[in-house]
Parts: C-alpha cells; structure tokens; sequence
C-alpha cells in the first residue's frame, strides 16, 4: 500500500511539474510519517524514499533511533542511502536538545532563541544542522512562523549561527477553498523567498522553498515549491 501510494504522489509531483513547466527533480519530497511507526518508515525506504518528517520530538526520535538501528543491521542491502529526518513541529526550549542531537533537519524555527540553542547544542561530530524559517505567510489561526515583515532580519541572525545552516523557508497555510486561492498564498511565500534572496543580506542564498502538503502540493508547486511534505496521501489517514 505505502509504495503504490508513494508512486501516486510521486505521478502527481512529475504531473504538477510538467503543468509548471518545472524540472520534476527540482522538487523534493518528504514523507511525514508521524505517528506511524518505523515498519511504515521502512517500507518506503524500501522503494527509495529517504526523507522524513516529523512533528512530535519524542515521538520522532524514537522513531529515528529504530530506523537507525534497522538500518545498521541492513548495512549493504538497499536502502543503500541512510534516512533523512527533517523536524516540522513546534519545538519548546526544552526540546531542542533532542532536535539538534537527533534530526539533520528543521524546517520549523521560527525565533532566534530556538536557532541560538540548537546551534549551540548541535554536536560537534554531526554535520550542520540544516534550517528552514516557518514563515506565517497568512497569518492563520495556527500562529507559529515568524511574520514575513521580520523574515529577513531572523534569516541574517540564523544565518550567522555557525552550527546551523540555513536553507531556506517553510510555510503552511491554512487550506484554501480552491486552487487559484491556494497558488495565490503559496505565490507569498515565493515571493518572499525570492526577495530576500535577491536582498543580497545572506552569505548563501537559500535553495529550499517548503510548501505544499497533500491536499495542495500542485498549486504550491505552480507557485514554486521545491519541498512537498505529504503524510496523509503516502501513509493513510491519521
Ligand atoms: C502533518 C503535516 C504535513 C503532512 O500533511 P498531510 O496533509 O497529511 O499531507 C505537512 N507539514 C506539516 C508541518 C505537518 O504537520
């Protein structure tokens, strides 16, 4: 079930891709696979998918130390490429050690007191902790995400942080009521990623755009996204 589902996404991103006029591997996926469990993750190793994502930290890290157990004892059979875990959820200061020691990525940082401590907490024979900004692009009820207005300056302090390496900005709109209206946010957001950019303020522009989920990736991917995150569509209704 999970690799049949796991092909329908993936036709859907080509599909949206070629709509777009887009190359279909300028989009990544990330497969969120809370609250299933490691089984599930494996299965899609399996058929070649390799990141992950995850809201809940104790529930993630539990998940990755079983992934990566299995996958030691799997050294040499395919999946020849280790997971990949990417962090999605609200992080409280007194998770981020867990983040920084467990995850190689956040997409979820949204204050630079959370950024300071995971680079100071990320340890030092792990590669930098990669780091999208979650941008309130509509300013939804959810409420987590730094405001576009101050996008930029958080982005110049992250980008500072030497154990961090910021990639780029993430966002998740309220679900709109038809396409046009879903490109018109996620067109926000691309916006604001190509206007920092283009700002010039950062060491390194950002290549990560992380939008769209499975009920709008094709119109965050119309308006530019170059990370999916689908759980519901790969691994069944939560
Ligand atoms: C749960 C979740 C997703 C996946 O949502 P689906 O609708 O199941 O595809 C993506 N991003 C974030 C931040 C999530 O919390």
């Amino acid at each position: 079930m999970i690799v049949r589902n796991l092909q329908l996404v993936r036709d859907r991103i080509t599909t949206a891709c070629v709509a777009a006029g887009r190359d279909p591997a300028s989009v990544r996926l990330l497969a969120v696979s809370k609250t299933f469990g490691a089984d599930a993750v494996i299965d899609a190793m399996s058929d070649g998918q390799r990141a992950f994502g995850e809201n809940y930290i104790q529930e993630g890290v539990d998940k990755i130390l079983a992934v990566r157990g299995w996958e030691a004892d799997h050294l040499g059979l395919p999946p020849s490429r280790p997971s990949e875990w990417h962090c999605i959820g609200p992080i409280q200061s007194n998770k981020t050690r867990l983040v920084a020691e467990h995850f190689d990525w956040v997409q979820s940082v949204d204050r630079l007191k959370i950024a300071q401590r995971l680079s100071e907490q990320r340890p030092p024979h792990l590669p930098p902790l990669q780091v999208c900004l979650q941008v309130n692009i509509d300013g939804g009820a959810t409420k987590s995400g730094v405001t576009p207005q101050d996008a930029q300056a958080l982005a110049v302090e992250v980008a500072r942080l030497p154990r961090l390496q910021l990639r780029g900005l993430m966002s998740i709109p309220e679900p709109a009521p038809h396409f046009v209206a879903a490109c018109a946010v996620h067109k926000r957001a691309a916006d604001l990623f190509d206007q920092i950019n283009r700002a010039g303020v950062l060491p390194q522009a950002m290549d990560t755009l992380s939008m769209g989920m499975t009920a709008d990736l094709e119109a965050a991917i119309h308006a530019g996204s170059t990370m999916v995150r689908v759980g519901t569509a790969i691994f069944g209704a939560r």
